[in-house]
């Protein structure tokens, strides 16, 4: 137990499952450093990953597209050929993290209930024939090339560097198809909130999208602040009003530690409204390198442990700090993994050392294929003994953390 005598002062907890990490720094300044070794990890894990990529459990798993994931057992090309899930067995998906297209800054609004041909994921890997090289044994945003990196910006100037033709196939018709497709018959919609100068309310725009297509039985809107905002938790409150159970905070984007004050009062409220935290967690490694100290994983640590009756979701499995974030997991079990973007040797990982529990199903769509994160799971679930986990990580876990924090 964690003695809590004084709100205000918050434990900036050492000698917890990190504190091997923390080099021994443990004066707030010291921490914030964002260190030689906090940059080296960072390059080595690159270098692991390419080093070991196709050399584990389950050998080399790249696909030409997300097609090509048809090859897989449990998927087929439906007559226009696009992938479809053929396996009847596999348990229907909820996932746990999913986005549609945004209209931010001076952008035009787009339609969010327009039906297009074809899903442009902002890693287009169906856009020619073959396919985009896509292997699933490594971190998924290394499939993006060098040059797309240099072009990768931020979210939030997305829509002006990638242009309105892709951002606008990210649309709510767009993502029932798909979802229909792979059997993922509900998913969480995480907005997020930029605070930039012309304002942005992405979630506003998002909940007008369901209510005119009338799917918020299986679109789950989120919500999100930001933790500079000190009416946070009063719109935290709102939200939670309107239906919101999981509020999306990150660390990167919206310039933050999660072990700030500013953003305990927003842990205070979610823990009082019930609600699930949902960090992006951990390095993605295109980030701005500015950004990238925000997202360290002995930064999250403080949070899980002073509220420990509120869920806290790591999104990314803690990308690629995936190391640091299953020790949280393991050792705080207020800790929920989404899996997203680790690559199946890592999940692997993640399996055997959480018995598969509080791990989610998410897809971080419309950058990738539903299916790209879904084979995963499957692959790493082929093993008979392994159905009841498959059901866990793609659908149970994601009903009993919901029906936990109701
Ligand atoms: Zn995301």
């Amino acid at each position: 137990m964690f003695f809590r005598p004084d709100r205000r002062r918050f434990l900036r907890t050492t000698g917890g499952a990190l504190a091997a990490s923390t080099l021994g720094l443990t004066g707030c300044a010291e921490r914030r450093v964002y260190t030689d070794v906090d940059k080296a990890a960072l390059v080595a894990q690159r270098q692991e990953e390419a080093r070991r990529a196709g050399k584990g459990p389950f050998g080399v798993q790249r696909f030409q597209g997300y097609r090509g994931l048809a090859e897989l057992p449990w998927y087929e090309l439906a007559a226009n050929g696009s992938l479809r899930l053929a396996d009847d067995s596999v348990p229907s998906s909820i996932d746990f993290h999913c986005h549609l297209g945004m209209s931010l800054l001076l952008a035009p609004k787009m339609d969010l209930a327009r039906p297009s041909d074809r899903v442009r994921h902002l890693l287009d890997c169906d856009e020619n024939d073959p396919g985009c090289p896509l292997d699933l044994d490594i971190y998924i945003n290394g499939n993006f090339t060098p040059e797309q990196v240099d072009t990768l910006p931020t979210v939030t100037i997305t829509q002006g560097l990638w242009g309105n033709a892709i951002v606008d196939t990210h649309t709510i018709p767009n993502l029932l198809r798909e979802m229909d497709s792979v059997r993922v018959t509900n998913s969480v919609l995480l907005p997020i909130v930029f605070d930039l100068p012309f304002g942005d309310d992405v979630e506003g725009d998002w909940r007008e999208g369901i209510e005119a297509t009338d799917t918020a039985d299986r679109l789950w809107l989120g919500t999100s602040v930001h933790p500079g905002d000190r009416r946070g938790p009063e719109k935290l409150e709102q939200a939670a009003a309107r239906g919101a159970r999981v509020v999306k905070l990150h660390p990167t984007m919206q310039a933050f530690h999660p072990d700030d004050d500013s953003a305990m009062q927003l842990y205070e409220a979610a823990e009082r409204l019930g609600l699930v935290i949902f960090f992006h967690g951990g390095r993605a490694g295109v980030e701005p390198e500015s950004r990238q100290e925000y997202a360290l994983p002995r930064h999250y640590e403080a949070a899980v442990a002073n509220f420990p009756n509120v869920p806290f979701v790591m999104g990314h499995g803690g990308a690629r700090d995936a190391k640091g974030m299953l020790d949280l997991a393991v050792h705080y079990d207020n800790v929920w993994l989404g899996i997203h973007g680790q690559g199946v040797t890592w999940l692997d990982e993640m399996i055997r050392r959480t018995g598969g529990e509080r791990l989610l199903f998410g897809t971080d769509w419309p950058w990738y294929h539903l299916a790209a994160t879904q084979a995963k799971v499957l692959i790493v679930t082929r093993d008979p003994g392994r159905a009841e986990i498959r059901h866990a990580i793609l659908r149970g876990n994601a009903e009993r953390l919901l029906a936990l924090s109701s």
